[in-house]
């Protein structure tokens, strides 16, 4: 999560949108916290920079989740989500499940850029699949 995010840092505000982020997210503060050393060391100035960061699941996995998580974390009831359902990523995996058995094959390096070249086509697709008003 961390690595994946040092880029973004400058950000005011975060969205995490996943399945269970309601229980992922438990502890995120502290964890970043307790591990200052190793946070420090491996992405410099991050914990201190780390955006406000609202956590959401899903709205098709929201049902699943008690009312109290519903309520808490229910992607609609934040400001700018608009009618963003969370649920995007999900959709990419059954693209990318088709790639698994060859990805899983290739070396590390090969398999960062399938996957980088893959990931890209899927947003390259979508951007061009967007309506223009
Ligand atoms: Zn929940």
């Amino acid at each position: 999560m961390v690595s994946a995010h040092q880029h973004f840092v400058g950000l005011q505000v975060f969205y995490q949108v996943y399945d269970i982020a309601c229980k992922w997210a438990v502890g995120f503060q502290s964890r970043l916290q307790e591990d200052a050393e190793f946070f420090d060391s491996h992405f410099p100035g991050l914990r201190s920079q780390w955006p406000t960061m609202y956590t959401c699941v899903g709205k098709f996995h929201l049902p699943n989740h008690d009312r109290t998580c519903r309520r808490r974390h229910d992607p609609h009831t934040f400001p700018g989500m608009g009618m963003f359902d969370g649920e995007g990523l999900e959709r990419a995996w059954a693209l990318e499940a088709r790639h698994a058995a060859s990805a899983v094959e290739m070396g590390i390096g090969t398999r960062e850029d399938w996957l980088t070249w893959l990931f890209e086509m899927f947003n390259t697709d979508k951007i061009m699949s967007l309506r223009t008003c």
